[in-house]
């Protein structure tokens, strides 16, 4: 609350000192993403169109991400607000009441198809109120490419919708962009036929490649799930060792957006080889390959394939 609070007061300060200047529109759409895959995805739909404003950066984890004033500052005098939806963005509700903004809060997740937490199933007492909370489906739509297209396609309209005049141009580059998706997605298709089905259970940090999993067929298990916002329990992960060993993973990866220290145990545990780094809930900067939504694609399939298949 009090966090809340200071937030509104930081942001009325804001207000008042941009009142002067505001709503020039040399700048174009004024765009706020929640976070990097989208940023890529509203970049290439608007192009020179939009300013762009991103509130979880390069590596950022939007699970646990605490706004600060220059976020709901933005927020206020945003055109329009994307966002990924299915409570991916656990700090969005507070944000959006501490900016009174009037602009959409376009949810992009909106058509897919959402897979329910696996979670769920083995909840029980304070544990299951809290999963409660973040809500019954994975989040993590957009790592299915199949679904990203569906992203896209909720940009085009919701630019479309709030900028009429500029709309043949979204259509066009939304169109361009999807042709990029499609062969993107046969790429990865392939990467994953060339791993034999006996090597496709893969170890991460966190339930991140449910959407992977079911679109294109690698197994993923992971110590923490769907959030990052509550630790895996020693349980949970003696039972995960046992698993790896019973089912024979292939690789064992970390991810850019969470500590690397429990899986370098687990690996250490199950004498497999940390395989890599895995971009999961966030593009990376751009020297580190991974700051497009295909260069992520790309950096995940082949440090699959060099893990699993060698060379
Ligand atoms: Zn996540």
């Amino acid at each position: 609350m009090i966090k809340a609070l200071k937030l509104a007061t930081a942001l009325n300060v804001i207000l008042l000192l941009g009142a002067g200047f505001s709503a020039a529109s040399a700048e174009g759409l004024k765009v706020v993403s929640s976070f990097t895959v989208i940023s890529d995805f509203a970049k290439n739909v608007g192009g020179d169109k939009i300013s762009l404003t991103t509130l979880v950066g390069p590596n950022g984890d939007a699970h646990v991400y605490e706004p600060k004033p220059a976020d709901a500052a933005a927020v206020a005098v945003a055109d329009v607000v994307l966002v990924n939806g299915l409570h991916f963005e656990g700090f969005l509700p507070r944000l959006v009441e501490a900016s009174a903004t009037k602009a959409p809060i376009v949810e992009l997740s909106k058509g897919v198809e959402p897979i329910k937490s696996a979670e769920e199933d083995h909840d029980h007492g304070a544990a299951g109120a809290e999963k409660e909370e973040h809500g019954a489906y994975d989040p993590h739509a957009f790592q299915s490419i199949h679904n990203a297209k569906i992203y896209v396609r909720n940009i085009v309209d919701a630019f479309c919708t709030a900028d009429v005049a500029n709309c043949d141009t979204y259509k066009t580059n939304g169109a361009a962009y999807t042709a990029k998706l499609d062969a993107t997605e046969a790429e990865v298709k392939a990467a994953i036929a060339s791993i034999p089905e006996s090597k496709r259970l893969i170890i991460t940090s966190h339930d991140a490649f449910g959407y992977f999993q079911h679109e294109y067929g690698l197994k993923f298990l992971a110590p923490e799930g769907i959030s990052t916002d509550s630790e895996a329990s020693a349980a949970d992960i003696v039972a995960l060792i046992k698993q790896i060993k019973e089912d024979k993973a292939s690789a064992i990866f970390v991810e850019n957006i969470t500590n690397p220290r429990l899986i370098e145990q687990i690996a250490s545990e199950t004498k497999l080889n940390v395989g890599g780094t895995l971009f999961s809930d966030a593009l990376s900067t751009p020297e580190e390959g991974a700051s497009t939504y295909i260069d992520m694609m790309h950096h995940n399939i082949d440090t699959f394939k060099k893990a699993i298949l060698g060379g």
